[in-house]
């Protein structure tokens, strides 16, 4: 250790031996000797050093350095190893040092995540400079304009409080997934360029009870540090239930929360420029004391889009794509019933995807085709190969296009296929939802039996071909949503032999309170009395598709015969082929 500063070594090895003998032939000028390494250092006379290992305390070496007359140093070796000792030990001592440390800052870590819970890791998210604006939010102009005076709330409010109008607190956005909610809420933020405080409210109950309470808390406790500014709670259904099942420890916490939050609430100084938004899909659930006036007392639907609001969200999401001059958004929106913003976005992005892929320049008619494909019908599975599995298949997707044709217009179809999708056993046919029903949210007793009697038909195809005992159990999925059905029109709206009563417990999620009304409200006699109706209504239904398809038999065939080799009919060919044959 003391004699390594001026002491640098070669790299050529030599022995011992070597050593020995170049010690006798006066190679070597001087030798170190560190008796605890158990090695030497050796200086040639011609400058190189070395390192070589020894015997502990070896003799031999002593002996020739002193015959030779070779300088020798013995090390000091106590006191090296002495220091290194002690370097050894510091070391350890160090480990020792920081190994504590470490199980203490881990154990107070724990100890801090189980006592300071709720003040840990704040999980709202807060955005400052919101960059949604409303011209991001199309097709759902009603929503849109409501809130957009909760813009000239938060811009301008002195003009409605000289008035002496107490501002909203509580806005409750309401409608089905995916209908821009979040999104508006956040387009207000930033039209009226207030910060925007966001949290589902599932965050809000954990595993500890009373976080989900201090969180409310810090989330109203930020929100007036930010004011004026916008809160918004997402899926507030999961802690804004009606309270009281008291079956299920989890409640418990979910009530705190709750009341935490409508202290909150009511805490709040009027038109201290908080406003606070939730949504929600699930309205009716929501206990009433969060929609009392001065909480959440507006009420705001964001419905399912219509062809216009289909064809501007479409464009929406299109602007940073590019388009072939063939695409007509217009068709596509009549093409999409049903779909909601996400579902719409999702279409456009999928088609950019499919364009991307087969390293196209423009998204065509095509691309937005095999996008619509894969989010209705699920991705391609393998090809049957079966002519036998084909026919029946086909039998069975086109008797339900054939009875819907009947019963709703030859338009309602739109594509049959007996290529197999991943939703589904073989097959599917593609019926355009009704638009009214979609713009409305109401269906008529007979729109839901023709449903039944459509999902019915492959059912009844098979039994007017091959007879009551060769049936496959290809329509599985299709009865089982044709029961589903039934039992909604029998226990839920009334539309049956039992009479208008709701039976079955609209909040099925809501375990605690649907067992004890259950028990107490059906009769064993009202029980079977709705099976018997279930059972009734899919019998009839079934024998009224029989009877249609026996009346088109002739059609059922060339369909049939078509769909087997070409494998996909769109709405122009199935057109094209039924229009003469067609018998109502
Ligand atoms: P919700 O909160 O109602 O479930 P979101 O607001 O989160 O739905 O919508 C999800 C996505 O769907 C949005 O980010 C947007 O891309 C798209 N989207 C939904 N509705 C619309 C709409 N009306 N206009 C444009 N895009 C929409
Ligand atoms: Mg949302």
């Amino acid at each position: 250790m003391f004699f390594k500063s001026n002491f640098s070594y070669s790299n050529s090895k030599s022995s011992y031996s070597n050593i020995l003998q170049e010690i006798d032939s006066g190679k070597i000028q001087s030798i170190f000797f560190y008796p605890r390494r158990r090695e030497i250092d050796v200086l040639y006379k011609d400058g190189k050093k070395e390192k070589i290992p020894i015997l502990y305390n070896d003799q031999l070496i002593i002996e020739k350095a002193t015959e030779n007359n070779v300088e020798l140093t013995i090390n000091n070796s106590k006191k090296e190893s002495s220091t290194a000792n002690s370097f050894a030990s510091i070391g350890l001592f160090l480990i020792f040092v920081i190994a504590i440390i470490l199980i203490l800052r881990s154990t107070s870590k724990l100890a801090s995540r189980a006592l300071g819970f709720g003040k840990s890791k704040s999980k709202f998210i807060t955005i400052d400079d919101v960059e949604t604006r409303f011209d991001d939010v199309a097709g759902v102009p009603e929503a849109a304009q409501e809130l957009k005076e909760v813009i000239t709330f938060l811009k301008d409010s002195k003009k409605f409080t000289d008035l002496g109008a107490k501002l909203p607190k509580g806005i409750l956005l309401v409608g089905p997934p995916g209908t821009g909610k979040t999104l508006l809420a956040k387009a207000i933020a930033g039209e009226s360029g207030v910060p925007f405080i966001s949290i589902a409210a599932s965050e809000f109950v954990e595993l500890f009870v009373g976080v989900g309470a201090s969180r409310v808390r810090d989330l109203f406790d930020k929100a007036k540090e930010k004011s004026p500014c916008i809160i918004f709670i997402d899926e507030i259904d999961s802690i804004g239930r009606q309270r009281g099942s008291g079956i299920g420890g989890g409640n418990d916490e979910r009530e705190q929360t709750l009341n935490q939050l409508l202290t909150e609430l009511d805490g709040f100084v009027d038109n201290c420029g908080i406003i606070v938004l939730a949504a929600t899909n699930r309205p009716d659930i929501l206990d009433s004391a969060l929609l009392r006036p001065g909480r959440f007392d507006r009420k705001i639907e964001v419905m399912l889009p219509d062809v216009e609001g289909r064809k501007k969200i479409l464009s929406v999401h299109s602007l940073s794509k590019p388009l072939s001059k063939h695409v007509d958004l217009s068709y596509w929106a009549t093409r999409t019933v049903g779909f909601s913003g996400a579902d719409l976005a999702n279409l456009m992005n999928e088609s950019a995807i499919h364009c991307a892929r087969e390293n196209s320049k423009k998204i065509s008619n095509v691309h937005i085709e095999n996008a619509l494909d894969k989010l209705t019908l699920g991705l391609r599975t393998s090809v049957i190969s079966s002519p036998n599995m084909k026919k029946i298949i086909a039998y069975n997707q086109v008797g339900r296009a054939i009875v819907s044709a009947v019963r709703n217009g030859i338009d309602s179809v739109d594509k049959i296929t007996i290529l197999p999708r991943s939703n589904s056993i073989g097959g599917y046919t593609k019926i355009n939802p009704d638009e009214d029903f979609v713009s409305s949210g109401l269906i008529s007793k007979k729109s839901l039996l023709t449903k039944i009697e459509i999902a019915l038909a492959g059912r009844a195809a098979e039994t007017v071909v091959f007879g009551k005992n060769e049936i496959t159990q290809c329509s599985i999925y299709d009865i089982s949503y044709a029961t589903n059905i039934v039992r909604e029109m029998v226990t839920k709206y009334g539309f049956s032999m039992i009479g208008p009563v709701s039976i079955e417990d609209n909040n099925d999620i809501y375990i605690g309170e649907g067992l004890v009304r259950n028990k107490s409200l059906i009769a064993d006699n009202t029980s079977s009395k709705i099976d018997n109706e279930i059972i009734n209504i899919s019998k009839i239904s079934l024998n009224r598709s029989i009877e249609v398809i026996s009346k088109n038999r002739i059609l059922l065939e060339k369909l049939v015969d078509t769909l087997v080799t070409l494998e996909t009919i769109d709405n122009e060919i199935f057109k094209k082929i039924s229009f003469d044959l067609l018998k109502v």
